[in-house]
């Protein structure tokens, strides 16, 4: 801190105008920090899905305690994220207001959910984005009739369209499988005129139906906006990853002129190291990687 204003704040103190304490909330609020997360791998366990760490929410209760937000941004549903994630995070927490400087973000932005005071969860959707009743009706008869070996319609999405690796299927074999889909889906498309609207995102254990505009980009931009609703200010943001995609939200924070450092627990072997002008940790892989770094800088 700069020696004169440090030499103020001692003056102040000594006159016993205010105590020190205060002085110590007025630094953290200088200090504020900000923590978007990826959700699948960083928080996750990648192979169950779930949280298998409890001492996950320990982490996320202590940095809420701190009075610093926290995002979630993720391709997945809300009513996935309220059951693997949110659920036990409010079993968790006394203070249900705490949970004010808390969003979760879905569907690669479409979708989001935010608390109020008392708790109480508000669930909120970009209509714009929902694709047509015909088409979801369409591809879902389409997954049952000739992919039910390998995949399921995942019927939770509300503004894009997803269907699933069935747990435990064998991921070449899926991916064999995913190519005649992804085939499916475009004739689908173009049936309906909409093959220059909607974008086709095959993933490692998903295949995406989706506006262009959907990404972990928007996520960010939601987690901003909802910063400056919140009337929150941090200083610096940590962005947590797993995958090449889960840049896009630390690319989007620093294109907007944010102080931001990327935390990547992925299997770096996949695309070596990334040039970016933002600083980047390689730490452990996975969530088991994430808890080690949120509890070395506690
Ligand atoms: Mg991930």
């Amino acid at each position: 801190m700069h020696d004169s204003i440090f030499n103020l704040i001692c003056n102040i103190v000594r006159t016993g105008f205010i105590k020190w304490h205060r002085i110590q909330l007025f630094i953290d609020v200088l200090h504020m920090k900000a923590y978007l997360f990826d959700v699948d791998g960083v928080l996750t366990d990648p192979k169950e899905k779930r949280v298998t760490k409890p001492e996950f929410f320990d982490q996320i209760i202590a940095i809420l305690q701190r009075g610093e937000p926290v995002g979630l941004n993720t391709g997945r549903s809300i009513a996935w994220l309220v059951e693997r994630f949110i659920t036990p995070l409010i079993q968790n927490i006394e203070d249900k207001s705490l949970l004010q400087h808390f969003i979760a973000v879905g569907e690669k932005g479409g979708t989001w959910i935010i608390f109020d005071k008392e708790g109480n969860i508000h669930h909120e959707k970009m209509e714009e984005l929902a694709i047509s009743q015909d088409v979801i009706k369409e591809a879902k008869v389409l997954v049952e009739r000739k992919y039910n070996d390998s995949m399921f319609f995942d019927l939770t999405k509300e503004t894009m369209l997803s269907i699933e690796m069935h747990d435990g299927f064998e991921l070449d074999m899926f991916h064999q499988r995913q190519k005649m889909l992804v085939e499916d889906l475009k004739q689908l498309l173009t049936k309906y005129k909409l093959q220059n609207i909607y974008h086709i995102d095959p993933t490692t254990i998903a295949t995406d139906v989706e506006s262009p505009n959907v990404g972990k980009a928007l996520g960010a931009d939601r987690f901003l906006k909802f910063l400056q609703e919140m009337k929150l200010e941090p200083q610096e943001f940590e962005t947590f990853g797993d995958s090449k995609s889960d840049f896009g939200m630390s690319d989007e924070l620093y294109r907007k002129g944010k102080q931001v450092r990327m935390i990547y627990v992925g299997d770096r072997s996949k695309f070596g190291e990334s040039a970016r002008e933002y600083p980047i940790d390689y730490v452990g892989e996975f969530s088991k990687g994430t808890l080690e770094y949120l509890e070395a800088h506690a």
